[in-house]
Formats: C-alpha cells, structure tokens, sequence
C-alpha cells in the first residue's frame, strides 16, 4: 500500500473527539472506520511505510492487515490463488 518509508503523521478526529497521529497514507481508511459503529473503529494503526504490511486495530479487539491486492492476502491467508 506505502512505499513511503518517510511517511507523516496527521491529526484525524477519532472516538471522543480526541485528535491522534496516523500516517497519512491511512487517513481516507480510517476516517471511514471512524464513522462506522463503536466496535469498529480504530485503537491503532501503523501503514507499515514499505517495510511491512499495514495493520488496523479495531475497538472489539480484531484486526485488519493491509496488503497489497488480494493475491497476496490469499496468499498470506494461506489458501494460494483461486
Ligand atoms: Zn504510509
């Protein structure tokens, strides 16, 4: 998803209306996330800036990898392509 290893943070208003810090690449997908139901939305976020996979954790504890497109996330899944 980022291949910007210098990526900045950017303030986005979340649950309380508190500001936090989350990479920009993020900010459209979090947003969203924000305006979903409570359990849904986002306790912490990390893009990965083009070393690692992006990760999204929710408020019911679950958490949303970020890859590239969905042969990879098949893949990483473990079931190969279809
Ligand atoms: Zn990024």
């Amino acid at each position: 998803m980022c291949n910007n290893p210098d990526s900045v943070n950017v303030s986005v208003n979340c649950l309380g209306g508190i500001d936090v810090k989350i990479d920009e690449c993020l900010v459209p997908l979090i947003e969203a996330l924000q305006s979903l139901p409570t359990e849904m939305r986002t306790m912490e976020s990390c893009c990965g800036h083009g070393d690692l996979h992006g990760i999204i954790q929710l408020a019911d504890g679950r958490c949303l990898v970020i890859v590239d497109g969905w042969e990879e996330a098949l893949t990483m899944r473990g079931r190969g392509k279809r």
